[in-house]
């Protein structure tokens, strides 16, 4: 019989092999409400995967993912979404040709009626929370600029954003402040803080002093195994971890 927790993430014994490589092995995670977790790790670890699996991209050869005490392997990706499951790649994905202001408005979910129709909010209540949103992203002062025109950090912001706007209360991102200036890694730090003032979020990252500024607490990941975990000092003086990963 399975328990219910507190914990809004719940991962058990979850593994993926591909072609008898496991990727993922065994891992176990939990994520507590209000908490930012990072992961590192070396390259190759399988926390890309990891993510991918937690929001429905991969699919598990074995193990459990339980989100809010909801089993999620059982769901497709987009249903996970509807949970509330966020997850940022990489690559942003907005649309470069709408304004900042049109690329929020058009992520705001469209409700659905109880005879399946769509349900569209009444513009006022849209409205306010993209103005919300564009607050706690920084860019309220660039609602009509087209998103093309946006600094590489803003569009990441942006991207961040539409995410928000489907008030997740779980969101992960890959590796945020690739490619950021040093202000704008200083400005995600604190937007990621003022994020997981009412929600989860798991950030993987690799710059040392980014993870120190944010984390709560730190997952190091290796061959697709957790390698240690817990506060920031404890996780850099493991030897482990120095061995396989700091040190080099
Ligand atoms: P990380 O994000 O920690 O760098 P990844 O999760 O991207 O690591 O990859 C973990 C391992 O799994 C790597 O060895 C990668 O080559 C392998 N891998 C990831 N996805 C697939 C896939 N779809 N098919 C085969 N191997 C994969
Ligand atoms: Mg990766």
């Amino acid at each position: 019989m399975s328990s219910s927790t507190d914990f809004v993430l719940a991962i058990e014994d979850l593994t993926v092999s591909f072609d008898g490589f496991k990727a993922i092995d065994s891992l176990n995670l939990y994520v507590d409400k209000n908490e930012l977790r990072v992961i590192i790790g070396p390259n190759g670890a399988g926390k890309t995967t990891l993510l991918d699996m937690i929001c429905g991209r991969t699919r598990e050869t074995a193990g459990s993912i339980k989100f809010k005490n909801e089993e999620m392997t059982v769901l497709p990706e987009y249903a996970r979404v509807r949970k509330g499951i966020g997850r940022k790649f990489q690559t942003p994905s907005i649309y470069e040709n709408l304004s900042v202001f049109q690329n929020l408005e058009v992520s705001y979910p469209k409700g659905r009626s109880v005879f399946g129709a769509l349900v569209f909010k009444c513009d006022d209540e849209v409205k306010d929370k993209v103005n919300s949103v564009a607050q706690e992203i920084g860019l309220a002062e660039t609602l009509n600029t087209e998103a093309g025109l946006l600094s590489h950090g803003q569009k990441q912001w942006l991207e961040i954003g539409m995410l928000l706007m489907q008030e997740p209360e779980l969101l992960m991102l890959d590796e945020p402040i690739a490619g950021m200036s040093v202000r704008e890694r200083e400005l995600t730090a604190e937007l990621l803080k003022r994020i997981s003032n009412n929600r989860s979020v798991i950030v993987i990252e690799h710059d040392m002093e980014f993870v120190k500024k944010i984390a709560h607490k730190v997952t190091v990941m290796h061959q697709g195994k957790i390698l240690a975990e817990g506060s920031m000092d404890k996780v850099q003086s493991d030897p482990t971890v120095i061995e396989v990963y700091l040190g080099h």
